[in-house]
């Protein structure tokens, strides 16, 4: 039975969220609409693309749902309303990932793709005061040539609002070694980076990424519990792990919920931010995860907090900013009867 009580205090908690992908995060009228309006298939209407069991039917949804989005005027309208919903949740700050090669391979014009998302987030930023950055996610399984291409996108167009680079998709057969060049010409641009690692292969992936692409934030890493030296590494150079657990249980990466290793990462002293992935289509939200962590692994609401407030630590945005807002949740935190 959900508390509604820590629920509303769950909405009141200050939060950031680091790992959400735009794609995943369109509002499901709007998915309807734009399919219609742009001639995407959506078999069985929105509702039956979410029922997918495993890890191929989610990326069959994903990419139709990245398809729906053809013209500047529809990344402007998806960004606007994930905002609006964003900080209807209490967050002030989230990391977008933006599947780039499901729109390269389009031909989309990043320039125009870029600022149709920079025009969404100015009018939800005026309405809410909420703030963004735009990360760019390759998809492995393109490959370490066309990642060079999504990189030079990346850098063309930081002055649309792009903070960094990331991987994600297949981890089974591309490992991090490939992309190393990449992530390094990335860091020598001044793009800050990330890699999903550890969601569904083991430590030597995590490894992988921190070694080789120069990463100190891991999307998922949730592998990382077999390694205790790898843990006791994340822990020592303080390296954090973004946390999305619903999403774990519904791509397979873990059996169930109650072999989540959240609670045992935590404890291990593992810094832990929490995010939704794709809230739309595991049908989440950054709340819901914050109150499945407080009721299925029983944290507390200083855990809670203290989880809140790793996330803005964890974060790009530059380090004054990331010293103002730290202390602007800090004084939130303190007003918030625990
Ligand atoms: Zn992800």
């Amino acid at each position: 039975m959900v508390d509604a009580d820590l629920e509303n205090w769950i909405r009141q908690l200050p939060k950031v969220e680091l790992h959400v992908h735009l794609e995943g995060s369109i509002r499901p009228q709007t998915l309807t609409e734009l399919a219609a309006k742009n001639g995407v298939d959506l078999p069985g209407g929105v509702t039956a693309i979410y029922q997918f069991s495993d890890f191929s039917g989610f990326l069959d949804a994903y990419m139709r749902c990245a398809a729906c989005l053809c013209t500047q005027g529809d990344f402007e309208r998806v960004t606007y309303e994930f905002l609006l919903d964003q900080a209807a949740l209490g967050i002030h700050y989230c990391e977008v990932f933006l599947s780039s090669m499901q729109h390269l391979r389009r031909d989309f014009d990043f320039d125009c793709l870029m600022q149709g998302i920079q025009a969404g987030y100015r009018q939800a930023r005026s309405e809410t005061g909420i703030r963004m950055g735009v990360i760019f996610d390759h998809g492995r399984q393109f490959g370490a040539q066309e990642g060079l291409r999504v990189l030079e996108r990346a850098i063309g167009t930081r002055k649309f609002g792009v903070i960094g680079l990331s991987i994600g998709g297949d981890e089974v057969n591309f490992p991090p070694e490939l992309f190393e060049e990449m992530f390094l010409r990335a860091r020598q641009a001044g793009l800050r980076v990330t890699a999903h690692a550890g969601e569904v292969r083991g430590p030597e992936s995590v490894w992988g990424a921190i070694h080789k692409l120069g990463v100190r934030r891991i999307g998922h890493g949730i592998h990382a519990i077999q390694d205790p030296d790898l843990m006791a590494y994340l822990q020592q150079q303080r390296i954090y792990l973004d946390i999305c657990p619903t999403s774990n249980v519904r791509t397979g990466a873990v059996p169930s919920l109650n072999e989540h290793p959240v609670r045992r990462l935590f404890d291990a002293g593992v810094p832990l931010t929490i995010s939704s992935d794709d809230p739309a289509l595991f049908q989440t939200n950054l709340v819901q995860e914050y109150l499945l962590l407080a009721q299925h692994f029983g944290f507390d609401r200083r855990e809670l907090q203290q989880l809140s407030l790793n996330g803005v630590r964890a974060s790009f945005l530059p380090e004054q900013e990331r010293a103002e807002l730290q202390a602007r949740f800090q004084q939130a935190l303190t007003a918030l009867v625990v």
